[in-house]
């Protein structure tokens, strides 16, 4: 069978290794800390909305630059109409930038040169694991720029002596907060990371809301600067896959161009109008995260676990004792289901989503359980997909 479809799928395709998303189980009662989503509902108002909207209009179009949601969003960040593009969550915004600022199919096996640049896509690393994914599709040339070792941005400075990095990359992808420590980055620190760079910056602010400064700014002070945001993780609606970016109306401009005709399904444009509509709904539940993260923090602390000080909805931890891999099959055991990284330089951590303050409490009740027993060896069956 191989061998008949080997010649009908592009090399860079048969080669791909595809991003792996974190699992949904389809077992139920499971307390799911795996994938960062937020532990309550969206807003009443917006369940109405999304109801009142099914109905026979469901066999239109929807509005193929969600003109609306575009309005409401120019007003709540204080820009232009034309500073927006809407995608089907942010990741689609990602790839639509990859597509317009990096030139494909780079990669020629050839030791980087800085004649690259133009076909490069450059992150830090660790963060989103996407970004190398996008860069693989488009046949980019990848930069992967180390962090610090306590996930800190390095210093303009240090960036030039550093043999990874080039202010030149066509596209840099920028984590911030970062995923998967959940630091934090100062605006100032961002600001001068920005001007640093010649080609175009993502400033990917997926879990901004649970952080003390924004950088939403830098994308209307800087030409070259994209924000991008998404209503998964804090707005309680990934199943509805909304996120938009803001900039300079040219890189907008060119995004527009780029996507899909109707590239966001309609539910979800009426379900983010309405979230925009209920933003002190939300602004508690981030608070209640905030609190439930913090006092989660002090609990395994407590306990013996290295946690970094976190400013998103999930906490990085180094476990005591046990592998984290271990950990991981103990806690699943239990039936809680936190994320592991087989990656080099990860593989001693869990990522953990901060949920409600019962499932924080039910983690810390398991962990002490976990330390107090054996916990399980690894075999290939409690292995969950590596990464
Ligand atoms: C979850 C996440 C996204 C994607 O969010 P969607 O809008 O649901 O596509 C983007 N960036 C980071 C860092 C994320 O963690």
């Amino acid at each position: 069978m191989k061998k008949r479809t080997h010649n009908l799928i592009r090399p860079l395709v048969r080669r791909l290794h595809a991003y792996v998303p974190g699992e949904q189980p389809k077992v139920r009662g499971l307390i799911k800390l795996n994938t960062n989503e937020n532990p309550y509902p969206p807003a009443p108002e917006v369940l109405a909305a999304v109801r009142t909207a099914t109905d026979a209009r469901l066999r239109l179009y929807p509005n193929p630059t969600s003109d609306l949601l575009r309005e409401k969003l120019a007003r709540l960040h204080g820009c232009a109409v034309e500073n927006i593009v809407v995608g089907n969550g942010s990741d689609d915004l990602l790839a639509l930038a990859t597509r317009a600022f990096v030139e494909p199919e780079g990669f020629h096996g050839m030791p980087h040169s800085d004649g690259d640049a133009k076909f490069t896509v450059q992150y830090f690393t660790p963060s989103y694991s996407l970004y190398p994914v996008l860069a693989d599709i488009h046949g980019a040339v990848k930069r992967a720029v180390p962090l610090r070792p306590d996930f800190s941005l390095p210093t303009p400075e240090e960036l030039k002596t550093s043999k990874t990095w080039t202010p030149r990359a066509a596209l840099t992808f920028v984590t911030t907060p970062n995923a998967p420590s959940g630091r934090g980055y100062a605006t100032a620190e961002l600001e001068a990371l920005c001007r640093a760079h010649r080609g175009v910056v993502v400033l990917d602010e997926a879990y901004v809301d649970f952080a003390r400064e924004n950088a939403m700014a830098l994308a209307l002070r800087h030409p070259h600067v994209l924000v991008s945001r998404t209503f998964s993780k804090a707005y309680s609606l990934c199943f509805q896959r909304v996120g938009y970016m803001v900039g300079h109306t040219d890189l907008i401009a060119a995004l527009h161009k780029v996507k899909d005709s109707y590239n966001v399904n309609g539910l979800g444009q009426v379900a983010a109008v309405a979230t925009l509509g209920n933003l002190p709904y939300y602004r508690t539940n981030f608070r209640r995260v905030i609190r439930t993260r913090e006092a989660l923090t002090a609990a395994l602390a407590a306990l013996g676990f290295e946690v970094f000080p976190s400013q998103t909805n999930f906490l990085f931890v180094r476990p005591p004792r046990f592998s984290a891999e271990r950990w991981l099959a103990a806690l699943r055991q239990r039936r809680i289901l936190v994320r592991w990284f087989a990656a080099a330089g990860l593989r001693e951590f869990l990522r953990i989503t901060v949920g409600t303050d019962a499932e924080a409490e039910a983690l810390v009740r398991a962990a002490k359980r976990i330390l107090a027993e054996r916990p399980p060896t690894i075999t290939s069956a409690t292995r969950t997909r590596p990464r």
